[in-house]
């Protein structure tokens, strides 16, 4: 029996895997070295309250401007950090650095927004990440933050996320449920943790379109999101089919290709100068609305 299982641990590691084992510490290094010399940077997804159409906030969505290979998305990369202590120092300087182009923006008389930016699951489990926020809202109040959580980054390990969630909204922090309803369990978090916010996932809003019980899904989840005392922000908003579906339905903000695309944070200070993200949206938004 000793001889098989060695004879099976030998095939274990074949030469595709070693190959694979040798490029992910590749890969790992690389990362390192991106961090190091700022390779990083951040797109901001526009999100409009849909009311009033007004530009309130924007998603902070990283990319590696890669020296060779050039823009690297987000899947690419990300996985692999959160294997490592890189996903820290990645997801600390997404905030930073998402929060001084804000106050930047504001400092320039091109608006006042809120920002929202993405943590992975073990951000979430860092005692440490209250102290960083705390740094980090020295001269910002904190309710121009948002954090989006993942779903399924609660599986593991609710009972210290939700104790980070709670100490964030102390600060005035807000918290987002992001990709809502692909996870599981999905209505006990929302009864056992402090989310402020409900983002539903865009494959949701993708159907409604041409397919009724969606409608139903759609509206019943923003209705029970109201009774708790949340807002829904809608996600993958690509036509005006949605947008219009998505205003009947009381649905509080949205966000999608159809309102902006995600904007390098390098034009983002010209286009708002010029108009050009907030014309689009009330171009778009008011028709329907009257
Ligand atoms: P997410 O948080 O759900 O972000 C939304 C993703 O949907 C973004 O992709 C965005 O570009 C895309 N999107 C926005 N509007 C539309 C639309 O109308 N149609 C379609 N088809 N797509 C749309 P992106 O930038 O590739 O980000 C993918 C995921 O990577 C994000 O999903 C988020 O989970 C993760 N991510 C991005 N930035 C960060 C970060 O700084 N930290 C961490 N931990 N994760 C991040
Ligand atoms: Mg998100
Ligand atoms: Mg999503
Ligand atoms: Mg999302």
């Amino acid at each position: 029996a000793a001889k098989d299982v060695g004879k099976n641990s030998f095939h274990f590691f074949n030469d595709q895997m070693l190959i694979d084992i040798s490029k992910a510490l590749e890969l790992e290094s690389e990362l390192q070295t991106a961090l190091d010399q700022e390779q990083f940077c951040l797109f901001l997804q526009p999100k409009f309250d849909l009311v009033t159409g007004v530009l309130d906030s924007f998603e902070a969505l990283v990319r590696w401007r890669h020296p060779e290979k050039g823009m690297i998305m987000p899947n690419h990369f990300i996985p692999q950090m959160e294997e490592g202590e890189l996903i820290f120092q990645l997801g600390r300087w997404v905030i930073s650095h998402g929060l001084n182009i804000i106050k930047g923006l504001e400092k320039s008389g091109l608006g006042k927004y809120k920002l929202a930016v993405n943590l992975s699951a073990r951000q979430f489990c860092d005692d440490k990440l209250v102290d960083y926020l705390k740094d980090c809202l020295s001269d910002i109040s904190g309710d121009r933050l948002e954090l989006e959580i993942t779903e399924n980054v609660l599986i593991h390990s609710s009972g210290l996320a939700a104790s980070v969630m709670k100490q964030a909204n102390e600060l005035g922090v807000t918290v987002a449920l992001d990709d809502f309803g692909t996870g599981y369990s999905s209505l006990s978090y929302l009864r056992q943790l402090p989310v402020d916010v409900i983002k539903l996932d865009r494959s949701f809003i993708a159907p409604t379109e041409d397919n009724q019980e969606s409608r139903m899904i759609v509206e019943s989840v923003i209705d029970l999101a109201h009774k708790l005392n949340k807002t829904v922000v809608a996600e993958g908003i690509e036509t005006q089919e949605h947008l219009t579906f998505l205003q009947n339905s009381r649905c509080d903000s949205a966000q999608g290709f159809l309102l902006s695309k995600p904007i390098d944070e390098i034009d983002l200070p010209d286009i708002l100068a010029k108009g050009e993200v907030k014309q689009q949206a009330f171009d778009r938004i008011l028709p329907d609305a009257t």
